[in-house]
């Protein structure tokens, strides 16, 4: 399967953005309307919850073969990590790829917020619904790959394999010059290091950031934020996710685009398919003439290319095909993660400069 012209323009990695949003971005000329990049759809059905029926029909035809499976924000909402189109999503900026290259003091302001979020992202786990995904996929309901728009590395924490992460992953980072990868963790601790006065508040700041209602965490001074280069040529870190503005990188749409080829079906999972990165799958699936399965609350872009459309939450969806396929296959015990009705909090990493 050729990737489509539009192919090597991922669009905005919304999924990615919730983590690193700016309220400092640069205000919009006045004449020209914005459009959210976050916040409910307009005219959004939310709540709906499918008949055994339709779960019945959506099984069949994900059990003629491989799927291929795409997942979007709503896969780690049960984990405590927000959503950016749900039914609770706030409107936000993320900071772009040309703010982030073009200015030290953008990278600074990211940074010094990033290092606040990450304290919480960094203890997101694996859901119900991360872990039956993967067993279904080691088992009765063989997955050609799981693509990912999410960057939080869960999937592959669940135990799905292969995990195609589309737009990256938050725990790595990569040189814009060199282009080494590194770990960030051991970013992490060397930012704290570089910056004790942020260190000595990070867990106040970060619990802070998970308890306000509007989760808004307080970064004072991020300009006065430090941040190390590349330790081996000198360059600027970046987070190795897809920042808006960004392209996602070749090879891994077209390592999508295989997975994709060598399925029999399309699942998406919590994703509102806003931006061209996720629509296009389910675009090529429909051309294709394969069955397509789309699981999300409150509508996608992708509804009218849908054999079946589904609604409910993604770990009750996969736990009544788990049980149906075989006594395996559903996780014994209690869920992991955040109990499943907890209200979605906001970015922890959405601060005020
Ligand atoms: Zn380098």
């Amino acid at each position: 399967m050729s990737i489509p012209a539009d192919g090597h323009r991922a669009g905005p990695a919304a999924d990615v953005g919730r983590w690193f949003s700016t309220a400092a971005a640069p205000a919009p000329a006045r004449s020209l309307p914005r459009t959210p990049a976050w916040g409910p759809m307009d005219g959004a059905e939310y709540g709906r919850i499918s008949g055994p029926d339709e779960l019945e029909a959506a099984l069949d035809l994900l059990r003629e073969g491989p799927v291929a499976v795409l997942t979007g924000a709503g896969m780690s909402t049960a984990s405590g990590l927000p959503d950016y189109r749900g039914r609770h999503a706030v409107p936000r900026s993320p900071m772009t790829f040309q703010e982030f290259t073009g200015s030290d003091l953008s990278r600074r302001r990211y940074w010094a917020r990033s290092t606040v979020g990450w304290t919480q992202f960094g203890r997101a786990r694996p859901n119900r619904g991360h872990l039956l995904l993967a067993r279904l996929g080691a088992g009765p309901l063989p997955q050609s790959a799981v693509i990912t728009q999410n960057v939080d590395g869960l999937h592959g924490r669940a135990g799905s394999d292969p995990v195609i992460d589309l737009h990256g992953r938050l725990d790595r980072v990569r040189c814009l010059s060199c282009g080494a990868r590194s770990s960030r963790s051991a970013l992490h601790s060397r930012m704290l290091a570089m910056n004790p006065e942020l260190a000595a508040r990070i867990e106040e700041l970060a619990s802070d950031a998970a308890q306000a209602p509007d989760g808004d965490a307080e970064v004072d001074r991020t300009s006065s934020f430090r941040y190390p280069p590349c330790p081996l040529c000198g360059g600027i870190l970046k987070p190795d996710v897809v920042f808006f503005g960004e392209a996602a990188r070749p090879e891994t749409v077209q390592a999508a685009f295989a997975a994709l080829a060598a399925a029999r079906s399309l699942l998406v999972l919590g994703s509102s398919l806003t931006v061209q990165s996720g629509l296009r799958f389910v675009r090529a699936a429909h051309r294709a003439g394969q069955g397509v399965v789309i699981l999300n609350d409150g509508p996608t872009r992708g509804d009218p290319l849908a054999t079946v459309r589904l609604h409910g939450r993604i770990e009750d969806v996969l736990g009544t095909w788990a049980e149906r396929l075989g006594p395996d296959v559903a996780p014994s015990g209690p869920a992991v993660g955040p109990t499943p009705d907890h209200h979605p909090r906001r970015s922890t990493e959405e601060t005020r400069a």
